[in-house]
C-alpha cells in the first residue's frame, strides 16, 4: 500500500509535467500557465454549471467561463443538444449551409451590423476588420490603446494588455510587445491611452488623414475591468470626422453585456464590430461585420481578402445559435448576472476591507476585477500599479478554497447563469479567509 501522501494535486501535476516536455510551457495559451500567481495549473477533466472538475477530482466554482464564452455556463443542455444535432449530418462541408444565414441573421438582428463575415478566433476577427479597414480607406495607420489586447495579429501585439502585462518582466514596456513583431509594422501602429480624450483628440487632429481605424475594447476587460468616461466616447466618436473607421472589438462585451453589446449599452455608434467567446457558444467562432458598404468591400464581393477553410464550420454555428437564441428567448439573464456579480463585488470589498487589504473593484455588468491597491482605477498606468504578489497569494488562497479566478490580476472575471445563491455564499466565505490570510487580521 501506497504510505506517502501525494499532493492532491499529483493527477495534474503528473500532467503538467508530460505537457512541458511536447508543448512550449506546458499549455496553448499563455495565461493558463500560472506563471504570474505560482503553483501548477489544474487539468479539467470536465465541466458542468457554473464548476470546473480536474482530474484530481476536486469541483471548482468557475469564475473564468473558458474566458468569455460560457455565458449560460459549462455543458449547458441546449448548446449540448444543438452540436449533437448538427454532428448527425457530418462536420464540415467546405460549402455554405444554412446554420451559417441564421446565425448571421441573428447577429445582424441583434447588433445592428448589416453584414458580417465568420472566421474562427477573436484574432482573426481583428486582423481581418483592420485589413478592411485598411482596403477601405487606402491609408495604413492604425490606433489601438495601451493595455487593449485585441488577439495575437502582428499589428495588435503593441502595448497589449493581460497576458503581456502577466507574462512579461515589467510594464509599460514600448513597442512591440513580442519577440518576432518586425518594428516595420509595429511601427503602423499607433498608440494612445484609454479614457484620454484630449490624447486622443491631440492624435487625431495631428494626423487622423493618414490612420485607417481606430480598434478598441468599449469595457475593457484586458487590462483588469476599465470603464470608458463620457468624455473618451464623446472623443472616440469625433475621430470618425476624419475619414477613419471606429472598429469596436466586441469580442469580450459582445452578448456579454447585452444582447446589443457594450456599444449598444454605452451609445458608441462603430462602423465595424469584432466577435469570438460568446457566438461560438464554446466553439471556435470569430466575426467581424458592421456597415454594409464596408463590409462590400470583402472577398469574393470586393478586393480585401479575406477566407477560412473551417470558416462558418455547421457545429460551431450551431453552437452560437443554441447561445444566442438562449440569450435572446430569457433576456433576463442579464439582469440576474447583474445581480450576482454587484453582490459579489460588494462582497469582495468588505471583505477586503475588514482585512485591511487595499482593493479598488470595477465590475460592469458580469465582468470585475478587483485590483490589489486604493484604486480608483480608470486608466492602463493605474491599474499597472496593482500589487500583483499580494493578487498572487491571494489567488492561490481562492484555488485551495475550491474558487477558480483568472490566474491574472490583469483579468476580468465572468459570471455565468448557471451561478446562484450557494456558488456566492461558497465565494465570499472563501474571500473572507483569503483577505485574512493577506491582512493578518486575524
Ligand atoms: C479574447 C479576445 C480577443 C482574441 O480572441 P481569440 O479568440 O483568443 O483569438 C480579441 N479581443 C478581445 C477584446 C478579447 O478579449
Amino acid at each position: 500500500m501506497q504510505t506517502t501522501s501525494l499532493p492532491e494535486t499529483a493527477a495534474s501535476d503528473a500532467l503538467f509535467e508530460r505537457a512541458k516536455k511536447v508543448t512550449p510551457g506546458g499549455v496553448n495559451s499563455p495565461v493558463r500557465a500560472f506563471k504570474a500567481v505560482g503553483g501548477t495549473p489544474r487539468f479539467i477533466e470536465r465541466a458542468h454549471g457554473a464548476y470546473l472538475i480536474d482530474v484530481d477530482g476536486h469541483a471548482m466554482i468557475d469564475y473564468i467561463g473558458s474566458w468569455g464564452p460560457m455565458i449560460l455556463g459549462h455543458n449547458h443542455e441546449a448548446v449540448r443538444e444543438a452540436i449533437s444535432n448538427a454532428l448527425t449530418n457530418g462536420t464540415s462541408y467546405g460549402a455554405p449551409s444554412e446554420g451559417e444565414v441564421r446565425l448571421a441573421e441573428l447577429v445582424t438582428k441583434l447588433t445592428g451590423a448589416e453584414k458580417v463575415r465568420f472566421v474562427n478566433s477573436g484574432t482573426e476577427a481583428t486582423m481581418s476588420a483592420l485589413r478592411l479597414a485598411r482596403g477601405f480607406t487606402g491609408r495604413d495607420f492604425i490606433v489601438k490603446f495601451r493595455g487593449n489586447y485585441h488577439g495575437h495579429a502582428d499589428g495588435l501585439l503593441v502595448e497589449a494588455g493581460s497576458g503581456l502585462m502577466t507574462n512579461a518582466d515589467g510594464l509599460g514596456r514600448s513597442a512591440p510587445s513580442s519577440a518576432g513583431v518586425p518594428h516595420a509594422y509595429a511601427s503602423l501602429t499607433l498608440v494612445a491611452d484609454y479614457n484620454d480624450p484630449e490624447g486622443l483628440r491631440r492624435l487625431v487632429a495631428e494626423r487622423g488623414h493618414e490612420i485607417a481605424a481606430i480598434i478598441f475594447e468599449p469595457v475593457v476587460g484586458n487590462a483588469g475591468v476599465l470603464i470608458p468616461t463620457p468624455e473618451f466616447r464623446a472623443a472616440l466618436h469625433d475621430a470618425k470626422r476624419s475619414g477613419l473607421l471606429l472598429i469596436a472589438d466586441e469580442v469580450m462585451t459582445g452578448f456579454r453585456l447585452s444582447l446589443k453589446g457594450a456599444c449598444g449599452v454605452l451609445g458608441i455608434e462603430p462602423d465595424l464590430m469584432c466577435w469570438g467567446k460568446i457566438i461560438g457558444g464554446g466553439l471556435p467562432v470569430g466575426a467581424y461585420g458592421g456597415r454594409a458598404d464596408v463590409m462590400d468591400f470583402v472577398s469574393p464581393q470586393g478586393p480585401v481578402y479575406q477566407a477560412g477553410t473551417l470558416s462558418g464550420n455547421p457545429l460551431a454555428m450551431a453552437a452560437g445559435l443554441a447561445v444566442l437564441s438562449e440569450l435572446e428567448r430569457d433576456p433576463g439573464i442579464y439582469g440576474r448576472l447583474d445581480e450576482y456579480t454587484s453582490k459579489l463585488a460588494e462582497g469582495l470589498a468588505s471583505a477586503a476591507s475588514e482585512a485591511g487589504v487595499p482593493l479598488a473593484v470595477n465590475r460592469v455588468g458580469s465582468m470585475l476585477t478587483g485590483f490589489f491597491q486604493a484604486g480608483p482605477v480608470t486608466r492602463y498606468d493605474e491599474a499597472a500599479r496593482s500589487d500583483t504578489a499580494a493578487f498572487a497569494t491571494w489567488f492561490r488562497e481562492m484555488l485551495v478554497r475550491g474558487v477558480y479566478w483568472a490566474p491574472s490580476q490583469f483579468e476580468s472575471i465572468f459570471v455565468s447563469a448557471a451561478h446562484g445563491e450557494r456558488e456566492l455564499d461558497s465565494t465570499l466565505h472563501a474571500a473572507v479567509s483569503a483577505f485574512a490570510t493577506l491582512g493578518g487580521a486575524r
